[in-house]
């Protein structure tokens, strides 16, 4: 029988994450203090939004930092995810390549992002916090947060882009199902929401992190979550490019390119940060690496790379990063998961560095390869997930017009299960 499913067992779990600041050949620029534009030495100010673990992680220079009992546990009940090999999409596209996929999708919200959600939930409640208050997109992000503490005994209040909480009702219901509270952004909740409330304005993640971030400063029990983009998000996300590593060698082959969509870069820095940090340690391998992007929302093949708020108040840290502008409101693209106007930092600076490349598709093409994706391999997958497709059927295809054997690994990091509407309009011709 030829396989396509290689599947470990929870004791093969990673039982550390990997942290990529100990191998860049370059250091990361630092954050800036939003007042004095100094580099933020003193973490008093990240203290007040993030619990004494996290803002140790974000900062830590150590290669490995241990999972804890408890977060592994909770893992277990959907880790270690498959990998399968696509065979089927292969035959279908006729290529030499050799294509496979870690599918992130079996998680019980149906992405990557319960991975960093379960870990920050636990750091927060050993330290005493009663309330983790966020924002959301799509609402992948809020569904798991809101799992997540319910899990570990905490409340969760959550800022949902107002195009998202009108497009995608059922992810309010998730939320509201685990407990968590919902509301669109901009509410009237928030000094910052009011300006923007009775205007026309479809909500953005900035927008929804700057009400997210006062909320939070108003509550002395609560502290704020955020879903990708930092340090410690992109560490925890590191499980599944381990986990990979030991199903590629079940596989008996190594990934010569590897595919990932960016919102802000965390699941694929996850998939990828743990095959280049080998890479850049030992020097035996070198991996193309592909990011890629939605045309409508390009920070990392159009945005400029410099300093940037998180959020479109000014309230973060600067990070130095590929930004379109904090104030920049992305066109209701129905990928919502991707509609953020920064880049991780660890991203943007390996991406300067040379290390990846990255690439932009229109909607259209997207959900044309996710419907191809789903009639070949069976999986309906989240419209995010299905930028890397787009790339992954177009290396395919390269491949068989130019007679290489590429070995293509890439993340499928969720499903579309909640995203039939978005499938819907494609069908309808509704797509702009
Ligand atoms: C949130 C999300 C993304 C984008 O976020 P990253 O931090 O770049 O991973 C992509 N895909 C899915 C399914 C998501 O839920």
């Amino acid at each position: 029988m030829r396989m396509i499913a290689y599947r470990l067992n929870g004791g093969d779990m990673p039982r550390t994450w990997y942290n990529i600041l100990a191998d860049l050949p370059k250091p990361l620029a630092p954050p800036l203090d939003p007042r004095t534009k100094a580099p933020l030495t003193d973490p008093a100010p990240l203290l007040r939004l993030f619990p004494k673990a996290l803002v140790e992680q974000e900062m830590s220079a150590a290669r490995e930092i241990s999972i804890p009992e408890a977060v592994l546990e909770l893992y277990e009940r959907y880790r270690p995810t498959p990998l399968f090999r696509a065979r089927r999409l292969e035959k279908a596209l006729d290529t030499p390549a050799h294509i496979y996929y870690k599918y992130e999708g079996v998680s019980p919200t149906g992405s990557h992002k319960p991975n960093t959600a379960i870990p920050q939930a636990y750091y927060n409640a050993q330290e005493g916090v009663e309330t983790l208050v966020t924002e959301t997109g799509a609402g992948q992000w809020g569904s798991a947060l809101a799992l997540a503490t319910r899990l570990l005994g905490l409340n969760a209040r959550v800022y949902m882009v107002r195009v998202s909480y009108e497009q995608k009702p059922l992810r309010r219901v998730v939320m509201e199902t685990y407990g968590g509270q919902v509301f669109p952004s901009p509410s009237n909740r928030t000094h910052f929401g009011r300006q923007l409330h009775d205007t026309d304005s479809p909500g953005s993640l900035g927008i929804a992190i700057s009400e997210a971030i006062e909320d939070v400063l108003a509550d002395e029990k609560a502290k704020y979550a955020l879903g990708s983009v930092l340090n410690h998000v992109l560490l925890h996300q590191t499980v599944i490019g381990l986990e990979a590593m030991k199903q590629m060698e079940l596989a008996g082959e190594a990934p010569t390119i590897l595919v990932g969509a960016v919102g802000g870069g965390s699941n694929f820095g996850g998939l990828v940060l743990p095959f280049l940090g080998e890479s850049l340690r030992n020097g035996n391998r070198s991996y193309r690496i592909i990011a890629v992007e939605p045309e409508s929302c390009p920070s990392l093949t159009r945005g400029e790379y410099r300093y940037d708020f998180g959020d479109t108040a000014g309230l973060t840290p600067l990070l130095k990063m590929h930004t379109l502008g904090h104030d920049f409101v992305p066109p209701k693209i129905h990928a919502g998961g991707l509609r953020y106007h920064g880049m991780a930092p660890i991203i943007s600076h390996l991406y300067e560095l040379g290390y990846i490349e990255a690439r932009a598709y229109p909607q259209k093409a997207v959900f044309e390869a996710g419907e191809f994706f789903a009639q070949t391999e069976g999986i309906i997958p989240a419209p995010e997930a299905a930028h890397a497709i787009k790339a992954v059927i177009d290396l395919a295809i390269e491949a068989r017009l130019t007679g290489t054997k590429p070995v293509i690994l890439f993340n499928l990091c969720g499903h579309g299960l909640l995203d039939l509407s978005a499938y819907d309009d494609f069908h309808a011709g509704r797509l702009e």
